[in-house]
């Protein structure tokens, strides 16, 4: 576990530690590096494209790093998809949203390559003008084929979701000269999964769309492969791939988010008090679950944290806490080799991911500054977050 901390010990061990202010996220470089040659060689083993999916992990201080790996970038929306064509220039731009907006449609055309549209209403709405403008134009399928449990607000194959049109809707509502519009397919319905549950939404994908697979250019494969990690099983990615492009002609692409930046970034936080409840003890951090890295409570899961364990085997368990006003603003319980104290400093892992994209200033909580630590070991501050980042985005300035 620890091996994905070898890269903050010499921030920890330099002497500029105690001017750093907390909570602070430290985007890790090296590791960044690591995920993108394990993407570039799958991109060159197999001539899949991989675009980053942005809704994870948008530090783009940190495109340039990336971009000669991946293949570009993909966005939820207008905002990233500008982010993706201003930060990456030399990469494509892929967009897709659930439903897109009249007054905001005409400038996405200035940024996207791909469309991706999630019904054949919007198809028929937005896909001429799309076409006219020289785009990619995609539909998001739903081959209704659910491989995570316990995860269903991350399952787009959940019954009754929104995302992505089913055989049956397609069968009642796609017409020929909709048909015609489409350059590709796109489903999306992993989230940090193995190649077997792909393998298994493939054979779903083929049941149920394998007659039109054949006139599209391009299928989209979507995020959520945990690539990077690990024990994932990148030989039967692999084939995948090679089996749907040989199988309909298909350029196939992947987006994932997570495994771009699986393990890249850290979170340092300071124990501000410990209190104690019932035989409980809980470490105030200045860090906040709900404010910093909010799939600890959403997902939920338990971040893993240096020199300490989850399973609470060490000797001194304590429980983290945020020191914001939500009562159910906790991190976890954690076992430790010695007691916890004010001013010790703790460091969260894996904290690249769904955090500097998704934090918020909710209890009026400062927004941690973004660190970069390079490869040549050069520490360097990037935000410089204040009072203001709180204030503008409340009212008139
Ligand atoms: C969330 C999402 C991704 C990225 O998912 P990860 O789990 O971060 O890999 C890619 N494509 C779409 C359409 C998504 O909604």
């Amino acid at each position: 576990m620890n091996d994905i901390f070898d890269g903050i010990t010499s921030v920890l061990n330099g002497e500029n530690i105690r001017a750093i202010k907390t909570p602070c996220y430290v985007i890790d470089e090296k590791k960044l590096s690591h995920n993108a040659e394990v993407l570039a060689s799958v991109i060159s083993r197999t001539g899949c494209k991989i675009l980053l999916a942005q809704k994870a992990f948008s530090n783009y201080d940190f495109y340039p790093l990336l971009s000669g790996s991946i293949s570009g970038t993909e966005a939820s929306g207008l905002y990233e998809a500008r982010l993706g064509k201003e930060e990456m220039p030399s990469g494509e731009v892929h967009v897709f949203c659930a439903a897109y907006r009249d007054d905001e449609f005409d400038e996405l055309l200035k940024y996207a390559d791909h469309i991706v549209f999630n019904s054949i209403n919007q198809l028929k709405k937005f896909g001429v003008t799309a076409k006219l403008n020289g785009k990619s134009v995609g539909l998001r399928i739903n081959p209704e084929c659910s491989t995570q449990e316990g995860h269903e607000i991350y399952d787009p194959c959940a019954k009754g979701s929104r995302l992505g049109v089913t055989r049956a809707v397609w069968d009642n509502d796609m017409t020929p000269e909709l048909l015609e519009l489409l350059d590709g397919l796109h489903f999306h319905t992993l989230c940090e999964q193995n190649s077997d549950a792909l393998e298994i939404t493939l054979k779903a994908v083929e049941e149920k769309f394998g007659d039109v697979l054949p006139r599209m250019k391009w299928l989209n494969m979507g995020g959520g492969h945990h690539i990077t990690k690990a024990d994932y099983d990148v030989v039967k990615l692999e084939k995948a791939i090679t089996y749907a492009q040989a199988a309909w002609g298909v350029q196939v692409y992947l987006e994932p988010g997570e495994a771009v930046a699986l393990n890249a970034g850290y979170f340092l936080t300071h124990v501000l008090d410990v209190v104690e409840n019932n035989g409980v003890k809980i470490a105030i951090l200045d860090a906040s679950a709900a404010c910093h890295m909010p799939d600890v409570i959403e997902m939920p899961y338990t971040p893993p944290l240096m020199d300490a364990d989850s399973d609470c085997k060490k000797p001194y368990v304590y429980r983290l806490a945020g020191p914001t006003c939500l009562s159910g603003d906790v991190i976890g319980e954690y076992g430790f080799d010695h007691e916890l104290k004010e001013g010790d400093i703790l460091v969260f892992g894996d904290m690249a991911i769904y955090t500097t994209c998704k934090n918020n200033t909710f209890n009026g909580m400062p927004l941690p500054d973004i660190y970069g630590l390079k490869a040549d070991g050069v520490f360097e501050k990037l935000t410089d977050f204040g009072y203001k980042d709180f204030k503008y985005r409340l009212g008139k300035s």
